[in-house]
């Protein structure tokens, strides 16, 4: 029977059927939790997309940093750092002058707060891992938004990156980062498996997490897959670093359209007012209020979709130079969306704004975000960012 709520949710095209993942079978788990690096960075979406959706003028966004439990084996690691705090340290050469941290007119404008030793060394829910127990920090990739500052972690921490890493970008790590700990840089060989198309590598050898080799962004740019429940049904949490830098870049999609009835929740807060203060930065979470907002999803498609299409993403993967490849670029985006249809698998990118505004945040777990109904919530949130209201486009307001 069909229900009104399912009818409300039913896709406005046919949905493509999503190809499997084909994950190997274990019963052991991680717990993932997400941490809010206090690194936020702004810049003109245009420089990313070529061309904003209306209203998303200005790209807003924070950077995560993942901390990954294994509680069997007692090791815990970190997946990315965000920015360090003294981020030109880190920043490469000829770049400098192009950012800034008082300048609302620098092409990016970045503002960090603390970094992530810090934060787990307050310890502030008193659970007893800080910097010393990490065994390695991974970097998604080179890029300074994601290294952190390795300094802050003692010697036994070690680092691993992605194949090809150092040979192509050794030269920009800073030497703080890499001397007196072990730095693995993982080779392709050392990725025997395949989960949904990405070459994979079970990092503690019981499947409860997996990297993945993902080169595109950068070279070496790993994503990775971690079970964060096995019974009574397998959840994951697909980290996607930057696959892709903004929901709309693999929403909609072919396996999953916009559907009749969009509903997301509208704020009056802007992402913005982060970074427009740096010298005062307030948590995001305080001072957000929200409104849900249901909405036709054709005129989502017809008015405020660049291309009118209701299973294309609002934005199209960045050409190069932006991206490294653009081809493996666009590649990994089309294999993130067959991850994201899937309602067993939770996609949390290094830059989604607005995981901020559903998902608990270190200390505490996301694992059950599947019982607690994260994904639907998350879904469609970021059209916050565009102008949906359509008053521009002489579609008139169809909020109902
Ligand atoms: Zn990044």
């Amino acid at each position: 029977m069909y229900t009104a709520w399912e009818s409300l949710n039913s896709p406005l095209d046919l949905p493509q059927v999503t190809p499997g993942l084909s994950i190997p079978e274990s019963s052991a788990t991680v717990d993932v939790r997400i941490i809010n690096t206090t690194t936020y960075q702004r810049t003109k979406t245009e420089n990313l997309f070529g061309k904003a959706v209306i209203g998303h003028e200005n790209l807003s966004f924070p950077s995560y940093s993942f901390l990954i439990s294994n509680a069997q084996m007692g090791v815990n690691i970190l997946f990315d750092l965000g920015m360090r705090r003294d981020w030109w340290k880190s920043c490469p050469p000829g770049l400098t002058e192009y950012i800034s941290d008082y300048d609302p007119r620098a092409s990016l404008q970045v503002c960090v707060e603390t970094d992530v030793a810090d934060i787990l060394d307050t310890d502030l829910a008193e659970f007893g891992i800080t910097s010393n127990s990490i065994a390695a920090v991974i970097w998604s990739h080179h890029h300074f938004d994601h290294r952190g500052d390795m300094s802050r972690f003692p010697g036994h921490t070690k680092l691993i990156v992605g194949p090809g890493l150092l040979k192509a970008h050794g030269h920009e790590l800073n030497r703080s980062d890499v001397e007196g700990r072990e730095v693995f840089e993982l080779a392709e060989q050392d990725f025997p498996l395949e989960i949904g198309g990405f070459p994979a590598h079970d990092a503690f050898g019981d499947g409860s997490f997996y990297l993945l080799s993902c080169p595109g962004h950068t070279v070496g740019h790993f994503a990775a897959l971690a079970r964060v429940t096995s019974s009574p049904k397998g959840t994951y949490v697909f980290l996607g670093a930057d696959c892709a830098h903004h929901c709309g870049e693999f929403r909609p999609s072919p396996y999953e359209p916009l559907p009749q009835q969009v509903s997301f929740r509208s704020s009056n807060y802007s992402f913005d007012n982060i970074i427009s203060t740096p010298q005062s930065p307030r948590s995001p979470t305080t001072f957000v209020t929200r409104k849900p907002v249901l909405c036709a999803g054709d005129f989502v498609a017809q008015c405020v979709h660049p291309r009118q299409s209701p299973t294309e993403p609002f934005y199209q993967t960045p050409q190069e130079p932006v991206v490294h490849n653009y081809v493996d670029a666009h590649d990994s985006v089309q294999k993130l969306q067959a991850f994201d249809a899937h309602e067993e698998v939770l996609v949390c990118i290094s830059h989604d704004s607005t995981l901020m505004n559903v998902l608990p945040f270190y200390p505490n777990t996301i694992n059950q975000w599947y019982r607690r109904r994260y994904k639907q919530r998350l879904k469609w949130e970021f059209l916050n960012d565009f102008d949906v209201g359509g008053k521009k486009f002489g579609c008139g307001r169809r909020f109902l």
